[in-house]
């Protein structure tokens, strides 16, 4: 399957660049100069992966992640050219999967590229297993039900919806229920981040997921934090 990649540069020479290296190593590449277009070839092409770049006309690259991340699980790896914009790329919950600086190497850029395109395919493989392996298709923990297979989650019997990366953090937690997740492990397989400082990002997704399927969010029973370590799905 060649895989396709969407990028967003508005520089010229960069977007080219970026377009010759990528068909190179044999992905399918679309190329777009502003946010408006990156949304609309988004949505029509579905692309494996999006290189994007943070300072665009129009609707900036932050706005196009966040826009993006509501439809797409497709890893998001920003390009930034300030230090500042790091800061808001690691601090804001965006949903972008990594981020690169510029100026960076075609061959750091192609390593992460890579290594994102890799994690979805193992990811993929976790969360939808052989089509006659129903016992995975369909997990049953009490008031929760995960059915990986229609991707949907029903809490007390009720459809629960939600965004991507809390999907698969969820489904992640449950097929390892009862062992103790590091925030580092939480990272490195559902995000396939591996840097300082993103371990937050993990905290703020259990916040969000303890609303949606603790009874009580403050004192969870399902999602129980390991003090100094990380987290516990309980069954
Ligand atoms: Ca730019």
């Amino acid at each position: 399957m060649v895989e396709r990649i969407l990028v967003v540069e508005d520089e010229l020479v960069l977007r080219e660049t970026l377009t010759y290296n990528l068909e190179k190593q044999g992905y399918m590449v679309s190329a777009v100069a502003n946010g408006n277009d990156a949304v609309t070839l988004a949505e029509q092409e579905n692309p494996d992966l999006i290189l994007l770049d943070v300072m665009l006309p129009g609707i900036d690259g932050f706005e196009v992640c966040r826009i993006l991340r509501q439809e797409t699980n497709a890893p998001i790896i920003i390009l930034t050219a300030r230090d500042d914009e790091v800061d808001k790329v690691v601090g804001l919950e965006l949903g972008a999967d990594d981020y690169l600086t510029k100026p960076f190497s075609m061959r750091e850029l192609l390593a992460r590229v890579k290594a994102q395109l890799r994690r979805m395919r193992l990811l993929r493989e976790e969360l939808a297993p052989d089509e006659d392996d129903t016992t995975r298709d369909r997990l049953s923990l009490g008031d929760l039900v995960l059915d990986t297979k229609r991707r949907e989650i029903l809490w007390k019997g009720e459809l629960v919806s939600f965004k991507p990366k809390e999907y698969e953090l969820l489904v992640y937690l449950a097929r390892h229920t009862g062992r103790v997740l590091s925030r580092d492990q939480l990272l490195e397989d559902v995000w396939g981040w591996d840097y300082v400082g993103g371990s937050r990002t993990v905290d703020v997704h259990v916040r969000w997921l303890r609303e949606k399927i603790e009874e009580d969010p403050a004192n969870p029973t399902r999602i129980v934090t390991v003090r100094g370590v990380g987290y516990r799905f309980e069954a």
